[in-house]
């Protein structure tokens, strides 16, 4: 028996399809599908939407785990059914009889246990997932919030910058900044580039020169467009030019790390996972903020280390999305002075919860700002009129 008493007495493993919970799978009315650069964009067929290249083709993982007294804690991430089979036939061994407070054993097992096909990806997707649902059981066990459990609060509220298609709208509503998402990439030539500048343009006039403006590169350039994208930007005052390339091009980051103007900050590692990963982005490419999504890079428990590390760096840890679960992180911490709230709303102007349908009890900002409440866990449940199916244990 471990200090709390209570062992985990089963793990559930659901899939949240369209209409569900699955961000990017919003409908054909939703900024989100509409055309954004990404690594496709170079051929045409697959260059208007995301969803044509099958960003939603996985669906949205979500797991549930129960302890002994009938507490339940719940996760989130992508990775939808392969991730689902792999958490029911391969991790649930690691999880199940478990003490609930043992989450680096059990993180420690499940990493090592699938190495050999493992590491990033759907895999890291999963454990990730896993590893959310934990820390909100043990939360809930113990009666306390997750941010208190690792350390508590620096500051009483984060402020967030929005992500999408309308920072003027943003400004509006209170958000600190804005960053877009780049819509023209290389393939598009000399003419996207203009229309992304002139974007910029239109974007700076409406928001006025105090206001924070970024961009959104989602992996899809190369390394002579992003250096003139931001160098364009750059004269625009743009704040930071994010995750330009594949996220294995360590070379490309370091590249224009070096080539970037004093007022321009280089970020990236959304798509980066563990330690190891984020200690490459860091210690050889030099970027400026690091940007892990606590349902990649590995949960909460790699998500400490990493921002650990980056802390040694002298680096910023600005979390990818992920609302309450990034949230209970970010105000535990000194180098993350500010967060990313994702605007889910289809013409980006309304505040709604990150995961709506999915959770209960979401805590959204409000005036740009997040107030996170003092209820266990991630102070969320599943909603279980949700779209949800079920994966069981082949
Ligand atoms: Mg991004």
């Amino acid at each position: 028996m471990g200090l709390t008493g209570q062992k985990i007495k089963d793990i559930r493993a659901y899939v949240a399809g369209g209409g569900g919970g699955d961000y990017h799978d919003q409908g054909q009315e939703h900024w989100i599908v509409n055309q954004i650069a990404t690594p496709m964009s170079i051929y045409p067929e697959y260059k208007k939407t995301r969803t044509s290249f099958g960003i939603n083709a996985l669906k949205t993982l979500v797991i549930e785990v129960e302890a002994d007294n009938g507490e339940v804690g719940v996760g989130i991430s992508t990775g939808g059914y392969p991730a689902a089979w792999i958490v029911m036939n391969h991790l649930d061994r690691f999880i199940v009889g478990q003490p609930v407070e043992n989450v680096e054993k059990m993180w420690d097992q499940m990493y090592r246990s699938t190495m050999y096909y493992g590491r990033k990806g759907v895999v890291m997707n999963a454990i990730s997932a896993v590893d959310l649902a934990l820390w909100d059981l043990i939360g809930k066990v113990r009666q306390e919030p997750v941010y208190a459990m690792i350390g508590g609060k620096v500051r009483d509220e984060i402020s967030c910058y929005a992500t999408g298609p309308r920072p003027d709208l943003a400004k509006e509503m209170g958000f600190i900044g804005g960053k877009i998402p780049l819509v023209y990439g290389p393939a598009d030539g000399e003419e996207g580039l203009r229309k992304n500048i002139e974007q910029a343009a239109d974007m700076r006039e409406r928001v006025g020169d105090d206001f924070w403006l970024m961009w959104d590169c989602w992996m899809s350039l190369d390394l002579p467009y992003a250096q003139k994208l931001m160098e364009k930007s750059s004269e625009l005052g743009f704040r930071w030019i994010e995750e330009c390339f594949n996220p294995d091009d360590y070379w490309a980051y370091r590249d224009l790390k070096k080539r970037a103007p004093n007022n321009m900050m280089v970020t990236g590692g959304e798509h980066e996972a563990t330690r190891y990963g984020f200690r490459m982005l860091m210690e050889f490419s030099d970027v400026d903020i690091i940007q892990p999504d606590v349902g990649w890079c590995g949960g909460l428990t790699e998500l400490i280390k990493i921002g650990n590390l980056a802390e040694s760096y002298g680096k910023y840890v600005i979390p990818h999305g992920s609302g309450v679960y990034s949230y209970h992180y970010v105000t535990t911490k000194t180098n993350s002075p500010f967060a990313e709230y994702l605007v889910m709303s289809p013409n980006a102007d309304k505040v709604v919860p990150q995961y709506y349908p999915l959770l209960e009890d979401e805590i959204i900002p409000e005036n740009g700002k997040v107030k996170l409440s003092d209820r266990p866990g991630f102070g969320v449940s599943l909603n279980k009129k949700a779209n949800l199916q079920k994966v069981n244990k082949d």
